[in-house]
């Protein structure tokens, strides 16, 4: 780290200061804070797919890692804790988390369901305190509240804070000001970059180059050649240039949108369950389109007596909002759920979504089929807006719509009682504050 060629990138501290956070191993701690008996043993999620999809720590240190089969992980670690991904509680604390963020500032960029940026830029006034000291802050809410651990970053750029973020996983807290900079990327292999893919690393590598300070040596113009303007924008970035605002868009905020249905009593018949998620598809639908969205996964969920998730996903062959293209899939991935028993909730999450004027027709869509289906979709919409949702809806929806209009089943305890961070609509079942206090 001493090597006399090393050279200062920059001697500001923070022209622009940009914080990125990270929930570490975010949908295995969420279940650790919602379940104490979870906490300190090996935990992962995934068990509707058979493959892991998040890892706590303790997994981690027996060597289970994401992309693992349930089946390789048992045989590393066999007193392996094993749960569904639980979609609805993980969406709940995600949105507490860009809360708490724009609690400190409105410049919140929603990433991903675990992962965000804010820019504090200008607030040292306001706050009467350094940049560290107000990420700290935001370090310290975000793990209490939560009763998970977020890493943070900051740093001049989102390129930057990223990295920052990444450099001490769990709990950790890297504040990078100008004059560090070529520090931490003396550090930072070029895979570790922002955006840089396996092949970029070894194209690069044929240019000797290997880390990010390496990379931010190199001249511009080759750069350009190499990488284009993506390529040339993360360079500026990591030389403490910012190139990439955050992005406060509304979009960002749905990564993903779920509808859940819980019903008191619990409800065996299957017909009522499958008109229950057809109903949440509707929901759902709506939602995405009134952002002009559209989504390219589908999961379904039942939520047993016992308070099981059964969850199974799919990928969709091409993005959608409507809920007549989506209410067969529905059926397959009910069908392939559903045993006989007593059921609590259902519900639908629509994931992985794009905006739709992205969506691209395919070969095979006949385009005035396509074309009926987003006019009856709109004429959803309108219907929505001026008489409320569900005013028109699928047939095979009729019967959640008619015990919809009957007495109101008996309400269970936590709808009279709602939690920060909940709404009538979605609750969470334990409270956010002092979980791990
Ligand atoms: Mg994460």
């Amino acid at each position: 780290m001493t090597s006399n060629t090393q050279q200062f990138v920059t001697l500001h501290s923070y022209p622009r200061a940009i914080v990125c956070i990270d929930a570490d191993a975010f949908f295995a701690s969420v279940e650790q804070a919602v379940h104490p008996e979870y906490r300190g043993k090996p935990v992962v999620t995934g068990a509707e797919r058979g493959i892991i999809a998040a890892a706590s720590y303790e997994a981690k240190a027996l060597g289970v890692k994401r992309g693992l089969s349930l089946w390789d992980a048992r045989k590393l670690c066999p007193e392996l804790i094993v749960l569904p991904t639980d979609y609805e509680t993980c969406s709940l604390f995600s949105k507490r988390m860009f809360d708490i963020m724009r609690e400190f500032t409105p410049q919140v960029e929603e990433y991903s369901m675990d992962e965000g940026f804010a820019d504090l830029t200008g607030l040292r006034r306001m706050y009467r305190k350094p940049y560290e000291e107000i990420a700290h802050d935001m370090h310290q809410r975000v793990n209490r509240d939560l009763g998970i651990t977020v890493s943070l970053g900051l740093s001049l750029s989102k390129g930057l804070a990223k990295i920052c973020s990444a450099f001490r996983k769990p709990n950790g807290f890297t504040a990078v000001p100008g004059k560090y900079i070529h520090i931490l990327l003396q550090r930072t292999p070029l895979g570790d970059v922002w955006g840089m893919g396996p092949s970029n690393v070894s194209l690069l590598h044929k240019y000797r180059i290997h880390t990010a300070y390496d990379f931010i040596q190199m001249e511009e113009i080759l750069v350009k050649q190499l990488l284009g303007k993506l390529g040339t924008e993360m360079w500026h970035e990591l030389r403490g240039e910012s190139m990439l605002d955050v992005s406060t868009a509304v979009k960002k905020s749905y990564q993903s949108v779920s509808k859940f249905k819980t019903f008191t009593p619990p409800v065996a018949d299957r017909e009522q369950l499958r008109s229950f998620l057809l109903r949440n598809v509707e929901s759902a639908c709506i939602k995405i389109r009134r952002y002009h969205l559209a989504a390219r996964k589908l999961y379904v969920t039942l939520r047993t007596q016992q308070f099981d998730h059964l969850t199974i996903g799919t990928d969709l062959s091409r993005a959608t909002a409507s809920p007549l293209e989506l209410s067969p899939i529905v059926d397959a991935l009910f069908a392939s759920l559903f045993k006989p028993g007593d059921y609590r909730a259902t519900g639908v999450v629509l994931a992985d979504l794009i905006a739709d004027d992205r969506v691209q027709m395919q070969l095979f869509d006949s385009p005035i089929r396509m074309e009926k289906i987003e006019k009856l979709s709109g004429a959803i919409d309108e219907l929505s807006k001026r008489f409320g949702k569900h005013t028109l809806h699928l047939a095979s929806t009729l019967p959640a719509s008619q015990q919809h209009q009957g007495g109101r089943a008996v309400q269970p305890e936590r709808k009279e009682n709602i939690l920060k961070g909940e709404t009538a609509r979605r609750h969470l079942k334990y409270s956010f504050a002092k979980i791990n206090s």
